[in-house]
């Protein structure tokens, strides 16, 4: 049985069924026919039912978001702006995907014609992450069906009920339940659905699972897209408005309650700056109203993972047996619920986890540095390469540096942010693939090479 937590108030939700092996394979068998019969469907009949889908989301926008905010303890505020934006991603895709499905002729002689055409996978699986359910889903089972493929689509446990509100509009906007079809559970389902002869996995979430999930999967050559964690860096150099840019760090880290894959992890500001710098950040993240999530005000809900609370506090009592210096917050909340005030460290280096690990919470560490050449160092000392931002108003410098760093996504003055035109992808431990932009549409279809000799 899959209990659903409220993470605000620790109440149980609901008790759902779980999948298990057997379940599975018989949904996947159903969905191998249902698959043949959708990709056959000419093209405008999927993007005629994901664009009822994208309306239906839109139509719904307000229990869904209630829906979100409930069982992952999500700001109602950034709830309704992760529903309401779906839509954009939804739009990118039915504009995108026809000309990416059309043959391409690439080289024609008198003897022969060179053709390429593109096919769906098959029955694909998607295991995904709770931080983002709409997003990160949305990412992959848009385009996946869109071109054809069939998925079988595990929400994580954390965020079930937002699965079950995606099937169900899924569904009723004409995508056939064998077509688009959940499978609840927590890991040990994730792993049962794996051992299935599925043509491919699309995975969001840790670095560890992620690993977990390559090593399963490796000796069946399938098509694998890994969308994992990042420790991700921003260097602030001596020539911002201060302000400015320590409010908009200050989001970058602290937005979802820091549980973005894309979150500020590390702070390097420039020496010049720092002491003002610091000053500032930390009477940003002092002003975040942190409360219940259903409340309008609140910017800092409860973590999602009662678990994660300790993960912090280790985290922390490690930063600070090393020598950093806890600026503000740092504590649980004494009441029910999963709350842990948003907290800030300067004096922090390397040797601490809290600056080589990722945190996925309300806790950031802020170093200083020498200049350019100390900040590209200290940013690419880390095994993840999902994104890294530069605030300065010298647009050249922040290029050089970013230049240097082995990430999947620059952001020069702007930083936790993703676009649906733009290929969203992590390099190292961050992951393997890509999803949007046409690439994220690529990601779910294989070629095929014909060589036609005339007669
Ligand atoms: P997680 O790795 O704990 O779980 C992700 C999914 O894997 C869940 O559905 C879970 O049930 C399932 N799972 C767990 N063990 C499994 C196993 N052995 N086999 C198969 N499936 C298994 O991650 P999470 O806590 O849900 O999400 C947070 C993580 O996701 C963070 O590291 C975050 O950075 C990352 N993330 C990355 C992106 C991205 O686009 N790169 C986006 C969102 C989240």
């Amino acid at each position: 049985m899959l209990r659903v937590l409220n993470p605000a108030t620790e109440e149980v939700l609901a008790e759902l069924a779980e999948d298990g092996p057997s379940s599975i394979a018989r949904k996947l068998e159903r969905a191998g026919a249902a698959q043949r019969a959708w990709a056959a469907r000419p093209l405008a009949e999927r993007l005629a039912a994901l664009a009822r889908f994208r309306d239906a989301v839109a139509a719904d926008r307000e229990a869904l978001a209630r829906t979100l905010s409930l069982e992952v303890g999500k700001p109602i505020a950034q709830a309704r702006v992760e529903v309401g934006r779906v839509g954009e991603r939804i739009d990118f895709f039915l504009h995108g995907v026809e000309a990416v499905l059309r043959d391409e002729v690439v080289h024609q002689d008198a003897a022969f014609e060179e053709r390429i055409t593109q096919e769906p996978l098959g029955v694909v699986a998607n295991i995904s992450a709770w931080n983002y359910p709409w997003f990160v889903g949305a990412n992959v089972f848009v385009p996946a069906l869109l071109v054809g493929n069939a998925v079988l689509y595990k929400p994580s446990e954390h965020a079930t009920l937002t699965g079950l509100a995606i099937a169900r509009l899924l569904h009723a906007s004409g995508v056939p339940e064998d077509v688009f079809v959940p499978i609840l559970g927590a890991g040990a389902v994730g792993a049962a659905l794996l051992e299935q002869p599925v043509a491919g996995v699309f995975f969001t979430g840790s670095y560890a699972v992620g690993r977990r999930i390559a090593e399963a999967v490796a000796p069946r050559m399938l098509r694998l897209q890994l969308e994992l964690g990042g420790k991700d860096p921003a260097y602030v150099a001596e020539d911002v408005d201060i302000d400015a840019a320590a409010a908009a760090v200050a989001d970058g880290a602290f937005y979802n309650n820091g549980q973005s894959c894309c979150a500020v992890e590390r702070i390097y500001v420039h020496r010049a700056i720092a002491a003002p710098f610091v000053e500032a950040f930390t009477a940003a993240v002092r002003s975040f109203v942190v409360g219940d999530p259903l409340d309008e005000s609140t910017y800092i809900g409860p973590l999602t993972r009662g678990a994660h609370l300790a993960f912090l506090e280790e985290q922390l009592a490690d930063a600070l047996g090393r020598g950093g210096r806890l600026l503000c917050g740092g504590r649980r909340l004494e009441r029910p619920g999963f709350y842990f005030e948003p907290a800030v460290l300067d004096r922090v280096d390397h040797s601490m986890a809290l600056m080589r690990e990722e945190t996925f919470g309300p806790l950031v560490g802020i170093e200083t540095v020498e200049g350019d050449e100390e900040a590209v160092l200290r940013m690419g000392d880390t095994s993840y390469g999902l994104t890294a931002a530069v605030y300065s108003a010298d647009g050249e410098r922040a290029r050089r540096v970013l230049e240097q760093l082995d990430v999947g996504s620059a952001y020069w003055n702007c930083c936790d942010r993703v676009s649906p035109r733009l290929p969203w992808s992590g390099r190292r431990h961050s992951g393997v693939g890509c999803t949007l932009s046409v690439y994220g549409i690529h990601s779910f279809l294989q070629p095929r090479a014909w060589h036609l000799r005339r007669a």
